[in-house]
């Protein structure tokens, strides 16, 4: 099952409870982390209850990020699909785009990272990412500063947001 929400760019509280609303996300231990933890991959940290960015002492445990374990897996948490005539004369900029808004996100909120674009055999980009408030954000930009047709598709009892942008 899923569902299909509209694009409403003047109601993100509204979008922002529906992602609240996803299960727990798998890849974020259950169990009480030590605190501070770095991960090996990235370096970021464990602290306060979060992972961020910043400096560890010498004794942190060593573990990897939620993140970092998703791109290990391949297991993106959000995809958006490029795809229409516009993407085939715009994709490198509209690539940049998302890239910048990636930058953008990941230095606020150390887990949202793009993992990769695949160019699909029909001419559409898949983007994938470690974190569905990224694929929504990334979307979001694409349309605000393109137009066109966006998609949102909530996956029921996953922690998996799919967005589809068309122009
Ligand atoms: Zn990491």
């Amino acid at each position: 099952m899923s569902n299909t929400q509209p694009p409403n760019l003047y109601h993100e509280d509204r979008q922002d409870r529906l992602i609240r609303e996803l299960v727990h996300d798998p890849y974020h231990s259950k169990k009480k982390m030590t605190e501070p933890t770095q991960c090996p991959d990235c370096q970021a940290i464990y602290h306060e209850g979060r992972w961020r960015w910043g400096a560890a002492p010498a004794d942190a445990e060593r573990e990897l990020c939620p993140a970092c374990q998703r791109v290990r897996d391949h297991c993106p948490a959000g995809f958006l699909t490029l795809s229409g005539e516009f993407l085939a004369g715009h994709k490198d900029e509209i690539l940049h785009l998302i890239r910048h808004v990636e930058q953008r996100e990941k230095a606020e909120h150390a887990l949202r990272r793009l993992m990769a674009f695949e160019e699909q055999a029909d001419g559409s980009v898949l983007a994938t990412f470690t974190d569905p408030q990224l694929a929504r954000a990334a979307g979001e930009a694409v349309y605000r500063a393109y137009r066109g047709d966006l998609d949102f598709t909530y996956q029921e009892n996953e922690y998996l947001l799919r967005v589809a942008w068309r122009r």
